[in-house]
């Protein structure tokens, strides 16, 4: 505890009066354009990785970046997407999974979370997930089914967040569009889906920046 009041300290009479300007504007009121939603890992730190101001980011957080299909009976999640998108009105959304994810892991060794039925019952959300790797990539093993993971869970929670009415009416307008990004965090590089190739690639200085459809998979079932 010492070294976050620590921090406190150094942030009120440092960095606060050194950037007073925009904390001063943000006092007025947040217009995010990015709802980013990522793991709770403590290892990823959005703002750092895109290199992005308080205000620019809008943050959804939970164990495996997870999207529960949009459900009568709400959730933390269809709430603050719904949020995002419809007062903030967000103009991107980008889902962000990341390599040695534990949820991820979790999900392949499922005996291990009998004494974590909060985490088990959580994980069923990426159930689509991992029959979906289960039956396509019985071949892989090791690092490469753990990369493969990540990967498709980040696919499906894009097509999860289409179930959300909030999320499909604007999409349907060309008013949001959806990113599907994992972050090695090995090399601190980012890989993005992109729907031409069917894969994930390097985000690198070359890389496009404009927006990607992407294309409809078999709707996930929650
Ligand atoms: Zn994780």
């Amino acid at each position: 505890m010492q070294k976050l009041i620590q921090g406190l300290h150094k942030f009120q009479s440092e960095v606060f009066p050194s950037r007073e300007g925009l904390f001063t504007s943000l006092a007025k009121g947040q217009r995010p354009e990015t709802l980013f939603i990522t793991c709770s890992d403590s290892r990823i730190n959005p703002n750092l990785l895109t290199q992005t101001e308080p205000g620019e980011l809008f943050i959804l957080r939970n164990a495996g970046n997870l999207v529960p299909a949009y459900a009568p009976t709400s959730s933390g999640e269809a709430a603050t997407i719904e949020f995002a998108v419809q007062h903030l009105g967000v103009r991107q959304i980008v889902v962000c999974g990341h390599t040695q994810c534990g949820a991820m892991k979790a999900l392949l060794t499922p005996e291990a979370l009998k004494d974590s039925p909060a985490v088990a019952t959580w994980l069923q959300h990426a159930e689509a997930t991992r029959r979906h790797v289960r039956d396509n990539y019985q071949h892989l093993s090791g690092d490469a089914l753990a990369t493969v993971l990540v990967e498709e869970n980040v696919l499906s929670q894009l097509e999860s967040l289409r179930t959300h009415p909030a999320v499909r009416a604007r999409l349907a307008r060309g008013e949001v569009s959806l990113h599907g990004w994992v972050y090695k965090i090995e090399t601190g590089q980012v890989f993005q889906f992109n729907p031409a190739g069917g894969q994930f690639e390097a985000i690198d200085r070359g890389s496009p920046t404009e927006s990607v459809v992407l294309p409809l998979r078999a709707v996930v079932g929650i």
